[in-house]
């Protein structure tokens, strides 16, 4: 398996408030250094990418993309907010941007008022909390970088799988994209996510497909198996038909507002959206039945292309997830979803989502990674 690496997902390193305190963020730079450091010994070949050093045509391409999927005075915020904040007195340089005070509907009863939320504030505390639902995903100076070349390696492992000739095309690819994406809207940051990777990737295999002789619209599907339901990725494509979302998470976990399973869609999205909640406490085997009704959904959906939101934080020790998944377990994961004749098949673009046992995560990742080739031999 090709896993992409960018040296610059490393930068980011940010604060969070949490259980009421400041802290260095649980999603920290060690966790790619722990998969790195796992993969060394694998089959499993890294390959490195900047974003800096990409062909210009490319690059813009890729910020082309971004702009077309993202609101352009949220990225303007995730781009200045820590070097206005700084240049203004209101934070040192070492620290993060974090949100005090949120734009919330039930602030009014009246109707009349609720415009009053909806315009991007002057004031620079007042915009760190219109384009943030929570306070975990701090804005720190290198930032901007981490997230734009987390996105670009989304992007590039589509191209890949995209451009890859018939005669070796390639099935898969890992992107190591960190920060993760799932969380974040198009508009507003949380979960540790500023740019939504799978938008970006799913949206780059409909470019790519569009620009193929002969043209086509290619159908799509996303598993999320992160331990926490992926609320950004499904409401960006909630009434959408062309793309099936599936997520497997824990019942009534973060982000708590989303992820209940009647949430089906809705318009002509409606079907297309598949919540499969599970209990803190689950075990393998339950989890594994899940992952049976997620392999059959997708399957009726019949995909051209997959994405797959994967996350470690399903892992029993992991400080922000509750279920009772241990390292083997990942391989058997992975070999069941690709047990699916179609899923066996059809070009798939893997994204790290979570994952924050720093001293697991790289051998929980080999885990299932090698699950997923054994499947191939
Ligand atoms: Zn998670």
């Amino acid at each position: 398996m090709f896993v992409l690496f960018d040296p610059a997902t490393r930068l980011h390193k940010a604060e969070e408030f949490l259980s009421g305190k400041l802290m260095p963020a649980w999603e920290c730079p060690a966790r790619i250094d722990s998969i790195l450091s796992s993969l060394e010994s694998t089959n499993h070949q890294v390959v490195t990418i900047q974003l800096a050093g990409s062909d210009e045509s490319r690059s813009k391409d890729f910020c082309d993309l971004v702009a077309a999927t993202h609101d352009a005075s949220y990225l303007e915020h995730l781009r200045t907010a820590h070097s206005v904040w700084v240049a203004e007195g209101a934070l040192e340089p070492h620290g993060s941007v974090l949100p005090e005070c949120f734009p919330v509907k039930r602030l009014f009863n009246s109707r009349s008022l609720e415009g009053n939320l909806e315009q991007p504030p002057t004031d620079i505390f007042a915009r760190s909390g219109f384009y943030a639902f929570d306070m975990s995903s701090g804005i720190a100076e290198e930032t901007w970088a981490s997230v734009m070349a987390s996105a670009n390696l989304a992007y590039e492992g589509v191209r890949r799988l995209m451009e890859s000739g018939d005669g070796k095309r390639l099935k898969s690819i890992t992107a190591l994209t960190r920060p993760p994406g799932h969380h974040c809207t198009t508009s507003m940051s949380g979960g540790y996510c500023y740019v939504n990777n799978a938008v970006v990737a799913v949206e780059a295999i409909k470019k790519f497909a569009a620009r193929k002789n002969p043209p086509y619209k290619p159908k799509i599907a996303i598993l999320d198996i992160d331990f926490h339901h992926g609320n950004g990725t499904q409401d960006y494509f909630y009434s959408k038909r062309d793309v099936l979302y599936v997520s497997i998470h824990g019942q009534d976990e973060f982000p708590y507002y989303s992820g209940s399973e009647q949430e089906v869609g809705e318009g002509e999205g409606e079907g297309y959206n598949l919540n499969l909640p599970l209990p803190c406490g689950s075990s393998v085997e339950q989890y594994l039945e899940k992952v049976k009704l997620a392999v059959r959904r997708i399957e009726e959906h019949r995909p051209d292309y997959l994405v797959l939101s994967l996350g470690f934080d399903t892992y029993m020790l992991d400080p922000l997830g509750a279920f009772k998944l241990d390292t083997e377990d990942y391989a058997a994961i992975a070999e069941r979803i690709r047990f699916s004749d179609l899923l066996g098949q059809i070009p798939t673009l893997i994204l790290l989502e979570g994952g924050y046992v720093v001293e697991r995560l790289g051998d929980n990742c080999v885990a299932f990674l090698d699950g997923w080739e054994r499947r191939l031999d």
